[in-house]
C-alpha cells in the first residue's frame, strides 16, 4: 500500500484502502466493533474475516476470534494488559485459547501473564503439543523454543520474565499447525532475523500474516545481534513472507500483512522492505569488501535515499546503531535461511 494511507491507520480512508477486507470472507463478518471507550490508547482495525489488529499496546498484537474461543499472536507491554483484555471483550466474550509470541521482546510478550491467566486452555482434543502444568487454569502460550529459554535464563541485559509469563508450548521444529475457528493457522520459524526466536503466523482462511518484528513500518527493522538476530535472516524471512503471500489485481490488496509496529499492509509493502534492505545490503557490503571501518561506513551514508522515511523516529534504534547493526551482521558467517 502506498504511502497515501500512512496517516490513515483508522481512518475510513484506511478501510477504503482494503476493499477485499469487505468482500472476501463470507458469509459477511461482524461489523468492526467501535473504539472501547474504556481503553481508549489501544484501538481496534478489523483486517479480514475472524482476523483483528490491535495498535497501541506496544507491538502490534493479532486477534483471531470465533466459536473455539479467541488466539492472541502477542500480547503487548505489561502495564496495557487491562486494557487489551477490555478491546478484546468488544470483539469476543468467549475464553482466550492461545496467545503465539512472535518473539521474546517484552514489548510482545509482557502482557503474557495477565492476558494468560483471563483465558483458559482447550481440554480436549483440540490441544496440540504439551501444554504445560497449568493446563486449564490459563490459556496456552506458544512460543519458538528460545523465546522460552531467553525468559526463563536470560544472561546481560534481559530482565527475568516472571515465570507466568514463560510461553507452556514451545517448538523447535520449522513449524507448528493449528486448527482454531474453522482455521488452519500455520507458525513458521524464521532462522535468526530480529531475534534468534522468531515466528510468523499465517492464519489461512483470513489471508493474513502476522510478522512480528521482522517486518515493521514505523523505522528500520531492529537486528537484536545480543539475542541471535542477523540482517540477512530478516531479508531471507522478507523472501519467504512474500513467497507465502499473494497480491490482488495490480499488486494492491491480497494478503493482509501486519507488521510488529505501524500500519497495516500488503505483499507490495513487504517487496518495497526487502528491496531496500538488499539495496542496503549491497551497499555496506561493497564498503566491507573494500576495507571500510565501521566509522567510515557510517560516515558515507549508505541509507541515505531512505533516511527521510525510516531514520530518526526511534530513538533507541538510530540510523547509525542500524547501520552499524548491519555491519557486523554482515561481517559474519550468513545464518542457514528458511528450508
Ligand atoms: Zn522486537
Amino acid at each position: 500500500m502506498a504511502g497515501l494511507f500512512f496517516t490513515t491507520l483508522f481512518g475510513a480512508l484506511s478501510v477504503a484502502a482494503f476493499p477485499g477486507a469487505r468482500q472476501a470472507a463470507k458469509p459477511a463478518p461482524p461489523a468492526p466493533p467501535a473504539i472501547n471507550p474504556a481503553a481508549p490508547e489501544v484501538r481496534i482495525l478489523h483486517v479480514r474475516g475472524k482476523v483483528y489488529m490491535l495498535v497501541g499496546a506496544g507491538g502490534n498484537i493479532t486477534v483471531q476470534a470465533g466459536d473455539d474461543g479467541v488466539l492472541l499472536v502477542d500480547a503487548g507491554l505489561a502495564p496495557m494488559s487491562g486494557k487489551v483484555l477490555a478491546a478484546i471483550k468488544t470483539i469476543s466474550d468467549r475464553p482466550i485459547r492461545y496467545i503465539i509470541n512472535t518473539h521474546v521482546h517484552p514489548d510482545h510478550t509482557g502482557g503474557n501473564e495477565a492476558i494468560a491467566k483471563a483465558g483458559s486452555t482447550i481440554a480436549g482434543g483440540n490441544v496440540v503439543g504439551d501444554i504445560g502444568a497449568s493446563a486449564g487454569n490459563q490459556a496456552t502460550i506458544i512460543a519458538f523454543q528460545t523465546v522460552l529459554d531467553r525468559m526463563s535464563a536470560p544472561t546481560g541485559q534481559q530482565a527475568s520474565a516472571p515465570e507466568g509469563a514463560w510461553p507452556t508450548d514451545t517448538y523447535t521444529t520449522h513449524e507448528k499447525k493449528l486448527y482454531f475457528n474453522g482455521e488452519p493457522i500455520e507458525i513458521i520459524h524464521e532462522p535468526n532475523a530480529h531475534t534468534d526466536g522468531d515466528s510468523i503466523v499465517f492464519f489461512h482462511k483470513s489471508d493474513v500474516i502476522s510478522t512480528g518484528d521482522i517486518f515493521v513500518t514505523n523505522g528500520y527493522p531492529i537486528i537484536d545481534l545480543s539475542r541471535g538476530g542477523n540482517y540477512q535472516g530478516i531479508i531471507n524471512a522478507l523472501n519467504h513472507i512474500i513467497a507465502l503471500s499473494t497480491p490482488a489485481a495490480m499488486q494492491e490488496g491480497g494478503t493482509m500483512i501486519i507488521p510488529g509496529h505501524g500500519r497495516l499492509c500488503d505483499q507490495s509493502d513487504v517487496v518495497f522492505d526487502q528491496e531496500m534492505l538488499t539495496i542496503i545490503r549491497d551497499r555496506v557490503q561493497d564498503m566491507i569488501r573494500r576495507g571500510m571501518t565501521i566509522e567510515q561506513v557510517k560516515a558515507a551514508q549508505p541509507t541515505m535515499d531512505y533516511d527521510p522515511r525510516y531514520a530518526g523516529n526511534r530513538p533507541f534504534w538510530t540510523k547509525d546503531m542500524f547501520i552499524e547493526a548491519v555491519y557486523k551482521s554482515l561481517s559474519q558467517k550468513p545464518p542457514a535461511g528458511h528450508p
